[in-house]
């Protein structure tokens, strides 16, 4: 082990078994460790920079508002949060914006404001939240409530009550849920990433936002991972023909830079009030100038190049040796391999120099949005490699 990893492993918090990999700098979807050998970038953190490393016009916008202020306070207004929030709304028909600092802070607001809008609406006792087995939503306590995986609950307990959970593409399941318990809302992600790149049936999520609508029950879309044109369009709903009541997103967002938003739909818009909610760092104006540029550019021409590297690699991996099946939509994509486990083929991927993520089962693939096409395929014939072998 080199020093680092030892002075890592003796001052960090034991909470991630990360690769023996020490990234010093990077450009585009090309990430260098310290010995000067370079890497494809396959997972662009956990779907974060979504233009890569050092992609010019984020820097440019972060580097000028830092020039300007790096942060005031929301007892203020600045000009980045508010150029956000109006470019989020304009984008999907959303009314207003809360900002966060991470995922789980975007999924907490919507889960707030589910809870106040139910308890003004139909009484307090609606403050069920129903989400899906197998979905991940958060680290939180109330987050991790959510989050419909046991194994991740058992050393936390009791964690927050009024949380049940429906069986994902079993919309029997949800509506038995909905009728035996007093829901404020439904939280569900379309494509459940960390659950293994398992993606929800458009006839499940448009009867769950049916039921949602006839119940008046909140529809809200954690688009954490989904979102920021990751599946080929701006927010994986728009995929589904579905309007929902809320919708939370961060991780590709801010480029890079810690941020989460609760978009607001028509009927929470005017939920909260002075002092309901908030977050000493939300809405940072250097992380809202970058999200600015990001979410500027995700327009239909970078959606159309998402959905064409997108195919390109369904079609080389589908039914390739050694690969039993493909998941996803876009540029979120689960490979089942075959013969190995897919920690052993990101173990092989990394050796030759490609860097890919996992999620349950499958080895995860969440590149810039804009990693260029000869970089996807020098990859993809990595992988394909590694799981024929
Ligand atoms: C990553 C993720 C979260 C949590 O985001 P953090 O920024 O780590 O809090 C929530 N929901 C989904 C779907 C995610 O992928």
């Amino acid at each position: 082990m080199t020093d680092l990893q030892t002075l890592d492993k003796t001052y960090i918090a034991n909470t991630y078994a990360r690769f023996p990999v020490e990234v010093v700098s990077g450009h585009g979807s090309i990430l260098t460790d310290r010995d000067g050998k370079d890497y494809i970038d396959m997972g662009s953190g956990i779907g974060v920079t979504a233009f890569g490393i050092g992609d010019a016009a984020w820097t440019e916008a972060v580097t000028a508002q830092l020039g300007l202020v790096q942060h005031t306070s929301n007892l203020y207004y600045t000009e980045p949060c508010v150029a956000l929030a109006k470019l989020l709304c304009e984008k999907t028909g959303m009314k207003k914006v809360f900002f966060g600092n991470s995922g789980a802070e975007a999924n907490e607001c919507a889960i707030k404001a589910a809870r106040k809008y139910a308890a003004e609406h139909k009484g307090p006792e609606y403050s069920t939240i129903l989400t899906l087995w197998n979905s991940f939503h958060g680290r939180t306590l109330t987050t991790l409530a959510a989050t419909g995986q046991e194994h991740y609950h058992e050393l936390y307990q009791p964690l927050t009550p009024g949380f049940v959970h429906a069986e994902g593409n079993d919309l029997a399941d949800v509506a038995a849920k909905l009728r035996e318990h007093k829901c404020a809302g439904v939280l569900l992600e379309c494509i459940q990433g960390e659950g293994g790149v398992r993606v929800m049936d458009k006839a499940f999520v448009q009867g769950v936002a049916k039921l949602c609508a006839e119940q008046d029950v909140l529809l809200m879309i954690d688009e954490v991972q989904t979102g920021n044109g990751r599946t080929g369009a701006l927010y994986s709903y728009m995929n589904y023909g579905v309007t929902p009541d809320i919708v939370s997103t961060a991780k590709g967002l801010g480029g890079g830079l810690p941020l989460g938003a609760a978009l607001l739909g028509e009927k929470v818009a005017d939920v909260f009030t002075p002092g309901d909610h908030g977050s000493t760092f939300g809405g940072n104006p250097v992380c809202c100038a970058g999200a600015v540029s990001v979410l500027r550019r995700i327009d239909d021409a970078l959606l159309a190049q998402v959905r064409e590297k997108s195919d390109y690699i369904f079609k080389e991996l589908t039914g390739a040796e050694g690969v039993e099946s493909v998941s996803g939509m876009g540029l979120m994509v689960g490979i089942k391999p075959a013969k190995h486990t897919a920690a052993e083929v990101v173990q092989k991927c990394m050796a030759q120099g490609v860097l890919c993520l996992t999620a349950k089962d499958r080895v995860r693939l969440l590149p810039a949005l804009n990693i260029p096409m000869d970089l996807v395929q020098k990859a993809v014939a990595v992988i394909k490699a590694a799981c024929a072998e």
